[in-house]
């Protein structure tokens, strides 16, 4: 997310929130944009992928919400963030996300194996 209030045209990292844990950008904490500046973190992404595509640990979505990356109702589940319980990305977007964290290649950000 974006912080509330934050000047557009002077954008610093600080500025870019992980919509996961409330972290700030930074060079140790590489970030996927989703649909309405919905932010996911490398570390958060890790958790996530982990939950969603390695262990099956992926919940039913709650019907009324929708997965903050892609906004999409779909029937993926979801990896609800243990911080922020209105954060939640589909086991889809957190694919997507690792393939696009991992084409750049000076995050070093590799998916989590089990
Ligand atoms: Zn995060
Ligand atoms: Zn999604």
């Amino acid at each position: 997310m974006h912080r509330p209030g934050m000047n557009e045209e002077n954008a610093t990292p600080q500025d870019f929130l992980c919509d996961f844990c409330e972290a700030c950008w930074g060079e140790d904490r590489p970030m996927v944009e989703g649909h309405r500046g919905s932010l996911i973190c490398g570390r958060c992404l890790t958790l996530a992928f982990d939950a969603l595509w390695n262990r099956g640990q992926g919940v039913p979505r709650p019907e009324t919400e929708v997965c903050i990356m892609c906004l999409s109702p779909n029937d993926d589940p979801v990896w609800i963030s243990p911080a922020r319980d209105t954060a939640r990305i589909c086991k889809r977007c957190a694919k997507q996300s690792a393939v696009m964290l991992e084409r750049d290649k000076d995050c070093g950000w590799k998916r989590p194996m089990l």
